[in-house]
This record gives structure tokens, C-alpha cells and sequence, in this order.
């Protein structure tokens, strides 16, 4: 037989009681005689005396006295209904609290098959402040984290359905209009079809990306880092691109600028993040600046551009995936998938630092910020 919570529960408040009744019919049993001695011998001594000495046999009357033992069958027949009342209440009061403790478990149980079949908006009622209200309030935490992850997939899939939505379309309509004569078989058209491919490939690889560093599979060396090598690094790697768009890049940083504690590979990648947007939200003829300082324990980190700004409502969510303050315009200015941002968002944080992006509004220039601790 299988036994539930509650009938053990049931059971032991049982075995409890019955144990109680033994232990209290034995101690009556032995201590009954002396007890009822006693008695008998301060009522003889109340009445005059001499019957309690009787025969010389001690303090209590023998055994086989009449009147003992019809004094113990009473007893023990008085005993016998107490413990029948008591075994009733007992019966009760155990019965509701064994269901008590077991219907909130109960429930708990039915509430976890429901969010295990998919259903995560179920909760359970949390009153109390004992261990089963405790259980039920993180048992309600963990249901929820598991509604968060399971919409923050949804929009995953969504958004990246979308994102592959538009290059397929481009290249689709393309490859259409080749066969079907309507488009010319010319440099111009094999180049739309392979710049559609190439962000596609882009999307890809960002879509990598994001997934590992999500999911935290990255290590990082962490060294101290000078950021007057890197910059050194970037001024090649951005010189000729931002020559031929017209945008001057200048970089300041203190002499006596401290090292950061970071991995400088990931570094690279957040700063080469930064300043591609600087120069893909730059229209010609703009500036973009990279400067540091030292702040507390922290090196403060700017990259400024004084290009198409960011307006103030879209600023708190820059950093969230897929985000891009105007799709079209972000296409337009060959800006990607808007995962970039998010990207470096986990790296800084993953190296122990914060982010964050400013604007004056609108056609007024960005800056990013982020800090890293000295080395
Ligand atoms: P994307 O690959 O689209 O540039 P990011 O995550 O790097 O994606 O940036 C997200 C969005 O933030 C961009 O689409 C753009 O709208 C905005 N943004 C980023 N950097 C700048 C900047 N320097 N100036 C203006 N807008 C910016």
C-alpha cells in the first residue's frame, strides 16, 4: 500500500498517542498502590487512626484489599473512557492538521505539473511566513524566470525570422527579376545580391555572437591592459575608413592614464563596436572622438560623435537586442542587425564595468560610455 503524506502524517499522530496511553496505563499500574496507600492512611489518620498499620504491612493496603481493587477497576475504568475522549479529539485535531500540511503541498504539486506542461503564468498562494510559504514564494520566483526566458524566446525566434526575413526577400526578388528577364544581368544587380548575402552572413555571425555571450561561453585573460596600445590599434584600424567618409577621428587619453584590468581582445571588440557605430551614425564631415579618464577605481571610457543622435525615449533600450531606434534608418546608414550594442554590454559587464549611452536628442551627437576597473 502507498502511503500518502497525509496518512503518514495521520499515523505517526497515532503512534504518538497510543505510546502516550501505554506509558500512562503502566505508570498508573506501578504507582496506583503506593498512591492509594497514602490515601487510605491520611484518611485513617483523619478519622483516629490504627487501620493504616494494620497487620504491619507498610504505608498501603495489600494487593488482594477489596477495596483497592475495586478503587483500581474504577480507576482504570475511568482512564479507559478518558483515553477513548481523548483518542476522539486526538483523531480530529490530527485528521485537520495532517491536511493542513498536506493540501498546500497539494497544490504545490498540481501547480508544478501545469508549469511543466508549458502553463508558466500558473502561481501558487504564498501566505505565511513558515517553510511552505517559503517554498511557495520561490517555487512563484522560479515559474516566473521561467515565463521571462520563455518570452524573451519567443521574441528571440520572432526577431530573428524578421531579421532573415529581409535579406531572403532582397536576394529572392532579385534572383526573380534575373530570370525573368526583368532585371539586367550587370555588375549593379550582382552586387545588391551579394551585399543582401553578405548581411545575411553578418546576421549570422552576430546571431553566434550574442549566443555565446549570452550563455557565457567565453574566458577571459585578464591582464592589465594600456589603453594608449589599443588606441594605437585603432587609429589603423579606422584611419582609412573614416578618411573616406570625411568624419576626423581624434583619440585623447591622459599621459599618466592607469591600465584597466581587462582582456584585451574583448576590449578591442566593444571599443571596434563603438566606434563603427560612431562612424556609421556620422553623416560626413562629423567627428568622432575617443577619450579616457580615470575616475575612483575606475577608467571612464568615451566614445563621442556629434552625427544623427539618439532622441531621448529610445536611449534606455539601445542596449536590448534587435533594438534600433529606426530600422530603415539604421539600413540606410548600413548600420546591422542591432545586436551589436547588446554584445558589448555583456562584455563590458562580464569584465566587471558598466555602460551606458547619452544623446542630446536627435541630430545633436551620441556618447557612449563604459567603465572598467584599474588594474
Ligand atoms: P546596429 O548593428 O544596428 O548598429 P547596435 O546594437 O550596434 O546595432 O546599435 C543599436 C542601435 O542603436 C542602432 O541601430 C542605432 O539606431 C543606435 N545607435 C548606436 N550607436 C549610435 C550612434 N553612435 N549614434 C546614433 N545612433 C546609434
Amino acid at each position: 500500500m502507498r502511503l500518502t503524506l497525509g496518512k503518514k502524517l495521520f499515523l505517526s499522530y497515532l503512534a504518538v498517542l497510543a505510546v502516550g496511553g501505554i506509558v500512562l496505563a503502566l505508570v498508573a499500574q506501578v504507582s496506583l498502590p503506593g498512591a492509594y496507600g497514602r490515601h487510605m492512611v491520611h484518611m485513617s489518620d483523619m478519622m483516629g487512626g490504627g487501620a493504616s498499620r494494620q497487620g504491619g504491612r507498610g504505608p498501603f493496603f495489600g494487593e488482594r484489599d477489596a477495596a483497592f481493587l475495586n478503587f483500581r477497576a474504577s480507576f482504570f475504568d475511568a482512564l479507559g473512557w478518558a483515553a477513548l475522549a481523548a483518542l476522539g479529539m486526538a483523531l480530529l485535531i490530527s485528521f485537520f492538521l495532517s491536511r493542513s500540511l498536506t493540501a498546500p503541498l497539494q497544490t504545490l504539486t498540481h501547480i508544478s505539473q501545469r508549469v511543466a506542461e508549458g502553463h508558466y503564468n500558473e502561481r501558487v498562494p504564498a501566505g505565511g511566513s513558515d517553510e511552505l510559504g517559503q517554498l511557495a514564494r520561490s517555487f512563484n520566483a522560479m515559474a516566473e524566470k521561467l515565463e521571462q526566458v520563455e518570452a524573451m524566446r519567443r521574441r528571440l525566434i520572432g526577431d530573428v525570422a524578421h531579421e532573415l526575413r529581409t535579406p531572403l526577400t532582397a536576394i529572392q526578388g532579385s534572383m526573380e527579376g534575373l530570370v525573368d528577364g526583368i532585371l539586367p544581368a550587370d555588375r549593379t544587380t550582382f552586387e545588391q545580391i551579394a551585399s543582401e548575402a553578405g548581411r545575411l552572413s553578418r546576421l549570422v555571425d552576430d546571431l553566434q555572437e550574442l549566443a555565446r555571450v549570452e550563455a557565457g561561453a567565453f574566458t577571459l585573460n585578464f591582464q592589465p591592459v594600456s589603453l594608449a596600445d589599443l588606441v594605437e590599434t585603432l587609429r589603423k584600424r579606422f584611419a582609412t575608413s573614416c578618411a573616406a567618409k570625411g568624419i576626423s577621428l581624434t583619440f585623447h587619453l591622459p599621459d599618466a592614464l592607469p591600465r584597466v584590468r581587462a582582456d584585451s581582445d574583448r576590449l578591442l571588440q566593444v571599443l571596434t563596436n563603438l566606434l563603427n557605430n560612431a562612424r556609421q551614425y556620422t553623416p560626413s564631415g562629423g567627428q568622432v572622438t575617443l577619450s579616457a579618464e580615470a575616475s575612483g577605481h575606475e577608467v571612464v571610457v568615451r566614445v563621442k560623435d556629434n552625427g544623427i543622435g539618439i532622441p531621448a525615449e529610445h536611449l534606455p533600450h539601445i542596449f536590448d537586442r534587435f533594438y534600433r531606434v529606426d530600422r530603415s534608418r539604421s539600413r540606410r546608414a548600413g548600420g546591422g542587425s542591432g545586436i551589436g550594442l547588446t554584445i558589448c554590454k555583456y562584455l563590458v559587464e562580464a569584465q566587471g564595468g558598466r555602460i551606458w549611452a547619452e544623446s542630446p536628442g536627435e541630430g545633436q551627437g551620441s556618447t557612449f560610455s563604459f567603465t572598467l576597473p584599474m588594474a
